[in-house]
C-alpha cells in the first residue's frame, strides 16, 4: 500500500468480516462491514467527508470557515477529523444524553461542543434546530445538515455500496441496517440495487423508532424505547426520500445486547449497540431469505465508545438491562 496523502483518504475501504456465530445460527453467510475502522471510528466519517467536499464544491465553505452540526456524536467526530485535516473549525451540538466517550472525543479533537437537553424534534431546542440557528448566527459557517443533506447518502452510493459489491464479488442476497439519518440504508440500498435490483434491502429499526411502522403500515408511529445511540428516526428525512425497503424488522435492546456481548466474547469484535441491532436484523433477513444466502450489514462504531454505558455493569443494572456474561 502506498502512503495516503492525508487522513481523509483513509476514510472508507473498510474490510468485511464474516460473523461466525450469526452465520452458523442462520445457515447463511452473514458479513459485516467494519466501519469502526474509519479514522474517526465510525460509519459517519464517510458522510462527513462528502458533506464537507460538497459544501466546498458549492463554494459555501472556504478556508477559515466553520462547520456546524447537530449530531448524536459520530458525525461530529467525523466532521472534526475532516475539519482538522482541511483547516476548518467545528461547532458540534449534541444531546447531553449521548455517551461521555463521544463528548470527550469531540473535545479531544478540538471541536467546540454545545450540549443541549434531549428534546423531541418538534421542540425548537432540539439539537438539530439549535445547530441550524448556530450556523445562521456564525460568520463563514456552513450547516452540515446530515439528515436532509443528500451528500450524506451519496457517500454510500459512491463508496460503501461499490465496496460491498466488489468485496462479495457481486454474490450477495441481502443488506440491512438501522437508520439515524437514513444515509447508510438508502445510499447502500440504492447503490446495491443499481448493481443488482434483486438484492433485498431491509430496514432494521430499534424500539422507539417510527420507520418500521411507516414501511409496514404506512403510518409514522412508535412504541417502546432503546438505549442505542445514533439510530431511531421519527420522520422521513430527505436521505430516505425516494427509497423504500423491501422488508423491515424491529429489534429490541433485550435482543440486541446479548448479540453485542456475543460478538465481543466469541469473535473479538467490540462494537456499539447499533451494530448489535444491525446484526440481529441481518439474522432476521437471512432467515427470511432462506439457507445458503449471503447477507451484509454494518458494524457502525466501536464498543469503546460505550464503556460507560453498555459495557458498564452499574449503568446496565440501573436500567434492568442484561449484563455481559463475563461481568455478572
Ligand atoms: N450507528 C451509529 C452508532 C451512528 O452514530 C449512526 C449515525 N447517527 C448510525 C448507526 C446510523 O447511520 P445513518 O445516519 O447513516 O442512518
Amino acid at each position: 500500500m502506498t502512503p495516503a496523502d492525508d487522513v481523509i483518504r483513509l476514510i472508507g475501504n473498510t474490510p468485511l468480516v464474516k460473523l461466525r456465530r450469526a452465520s452458523e445460527a442462520t445457515g447463511c453467510t452473514i458479513l459485516a462491514k467494519c466501519e469502526f475502522m474509519n479514522p474517526g471510528g465510525s460509519v459517519k466519517d464517510r458522510a462527513a467527508k462528502y458533506i464537507v467536499e460538497d459544501a466546498e464544491g458549492r463554494g459555501v465553505l472556504a478556508p477559515g470557515g466553520t462547520i456546524v452540526e447537530g449530531t448524536a456524536g459520530n458525525t461530529g467526530i467525523g466532521l472534526a477529523v475532516v475539519g482538522n485535516a482541511k483547516g476548518y473549525r467545528t461547532v458540534i451540538v449534541m444531546p447531553e444524553t449521548q455517551s461521555k466517550e463521544k463528548q470527550d472525543a469531540l473535545r479531544a479533537l478540538g471541536a467546540e461542543l454545545v450540549l443541549v437537553p434531549a428534546a423531541p424534534y418538534s421542540n425548537p431546542g432540539h439539537y438539530v434546530h439549535t445547530s441550524r440557528r448556530l450556523a445562521d448566527e456564525t460568520p463563514n459557517a456552513v450547516w452540515a445538515d446530515q439528515f436532509d443533506n443528500i451528500a450524506n447518502r451519496f457517500a454510500h452510493i459512491k463508496t460503501t455500496a461499490p465496496e460491498i459489491w466488489a468485496q462479495t464479488d457481486g454474490r450477495l442476497d441481502g443488506f440491512t441496517c438501522a437508520v439515524g439519518t437514513g444515509g447508510t440504508l438508502a445510499g447502500v440500498g440504492m447503490g446495491l440495487k443499481a448493481f443488482d435490483a434483486n438484492i433485498a434491502v431491509a430496514l432494521t429499526d430499534p424500539d422507539g423508532a417510527a420507520l418500521y411502522n411507516y414501511y409496514a403500515e404506512g403510518e409514522l408511529c412508535s412504541s417502546g424505547s432503546s438505549v442505542s445511540e445514533g439510530i431511531g428516526q421519527s420522520r422521513i428525512t430527505a436521505n430516505l426520500e425516494g427509497f423504500t425497503p423491501d422488508d423491515q424488522f424491529r429489534v429490541s435492546d433485550l435482543e440486541a445486547l446479548p448479540i453485542v456481548y456475543d460478538l465481543m466474547q466469541y469473535e473479538g469484535l467490540c462494537v456499539g449497540l447499533s451494530s448489535g441491532i444491525n446484526v440481529a436484523g441481518a439474522m432476521k433477513l437471512a432467515r427470511a431469505l432462506g439457507p445458503g444466502k449471503t447477507v451484509v450489514t454494518m458494524l457502525c462504531d466501536s464498543g469503546m465508545r460505550y464503556l460507560s454505558t453498555i459495557f458498564n455493569p452499574a449503568w446496565l443494572a440501573a436500567r434492568d438491562l442484561p449484563l455481559p456474561p463475563w461481568m455478572r
